[in-house]
């Protein structure tokens, strides 16, 4: 279906002016102080949407899972205080119905719960009459139809200011950042409905400090409209996520450094960046699947050495390569190429066996 939504221009709730638009805040609002101050830092350094987590779906129990709704009531303090716009995270028709009566200015919608069509029916239901803006966070699973059908149902149910936060997709094992940021699926999501606001969360795509700018700077490169960033007034003491919280100062140098591209070139700049990233992405993925490959070399190295057999085995690598040229050669890779690459990994996993069995 098509989304018929109000450009982000229009919701009246950043400031005209702003590029990339900015939210931020703690992960989780912990207590009073811990909010007012990480709320009165960010707003000094010209942030004026503050996000705070009250009900925090962790994927563990036994964590810390939000101070509920006395939290809302925190956020309004630091409203009235400072003027800040504030929002939250809803999962369910009970967090819809206090929020609302708490009159937050903006919703997000997590990533295990966009996951589950049920749930995102009974919140578009509750919120059914209302005009509230509501971002929905992609699903853990790389799904855009998952994604995209969150934000139908909210759309059907009346919701016009909408948009879409992209914080990545859950990978297996472990991998450079947190979250894999598969950056077509936004743009291929942005391409389709260019009206629609697109937020990247580079927190949670990264889960470390050091890599929210990179994050954030590849986002602005492939024109997504804001960012939506942790930021802790004592990120070493923050109950969650917090690892990749920014201080509000540190945020604020992070942001002094983004290059903003110059749009009059978009086409160009767009298409480039895209590939660019797509390439930067499969590197990331290559790297970690030559390092698990080598792993598990070794861990051959060690069974072989155990069991008093030779490091070579012609049988065996005869086959695997006769299986990697059809595979290859069925994706339009050439044998030559596929030739040169495997020598090198066979000669490298030669070498490591050969120093795991100590000869
Ligand atoms: C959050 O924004 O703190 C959060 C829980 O994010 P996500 O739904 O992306 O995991
Ligand atoms: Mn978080």
């Amino acid at each position: 279906m098509n989304l018929d939504v109000k450009n982000v221009r229009e919701w009246d709730l950043f400031p005209v002016e702003q590029n990339p638009l900015i939210i931020a805040g703690p992960c989780s609002a912990e207590n009073e102080k811990q909010l007012l101050e990480t709320a009165r830092a960010l707003k000094n350094n010209g942030i004026h949407v503050l996000r705070a987590g009250i009900w925090k779906p962790r994927t563990r129990p036994n964590c810390f899972e939000g101070v509920g709704t006395q939290g809302l009531e925190w956020m309004r303090a630091a409203r009235r205080e400072l003027g800040i716009k504030i929002s939250t995270e809803v999962a369910n028709v009970k967090h819809v119905y206090e929020s609302l009566k708490a009159n937050v200015d903006l919703l997000w919608i997590g990533a295990r719960t966009s996951a589950n069509p049920f749930a995102m029916q009974e919140i578009a239901d509750a919120l059914k009459g209302t005009d509230i803006p509501v971002l929905v966070k992609n699903p853990v699973n790389p799904d855009m139809q998952l994604w995209l059908g969150a934000l139908e149902r909210l759309n059907l149910a009346g919701l016009k200011r909408i948009g879409a936060i992209h914080r990545g997709f859950s990978p297996y094992g472990k991998y450079k950042y947190r979250n894999m940021p598969l950056w077509q699926i936004p743009i291929e999501i942005k391409r389709n409905y260019p009206d629609m606001l697109m937020i990247c969360d580079p927190s949670h795509i990264s889960g470390e400090r050091e890599y929210v700018r990179e994050i954030s700077q590849q986002a602005i490169n492939l024109g997504f409209d804001g960012l939506i960033i942790e930021s802790h007034i004592c990120p070493d003491v923050a109950l969650s996520d917090s690892q990749q919280q920014l201080t509000p100062l540190a945020l604020k140098e992070m942001l002094s450094r983004l290059v903003i591209p110059d749009r009059s070139n978009t086409c160009f700049q767009e298409n480039i960046e895209e590939l660019r990233a797509y390439i930067d992405e499969i590197d990331t993925e290559l790297l970690d699947i030559l390092a698990r490959r080598m792993k598990i070399c070794e861990k051959i190295g060690d069974y072989k050495k155990r069991n008093h057999l030779t490091i070579l085995q012609t049988g065996r690598w005869n086959d695997l390569l006769e299986k990697i040229f059809q595979q290859g050669q069925a994706n339009g890779l050439e044998h030559d190429f596929l030739q040169q690459v495997y020598q090198i990994i066979h000669q490298a996993s030669i070498d490591k066996q050969t120093r795991v069995m100590g000869n």
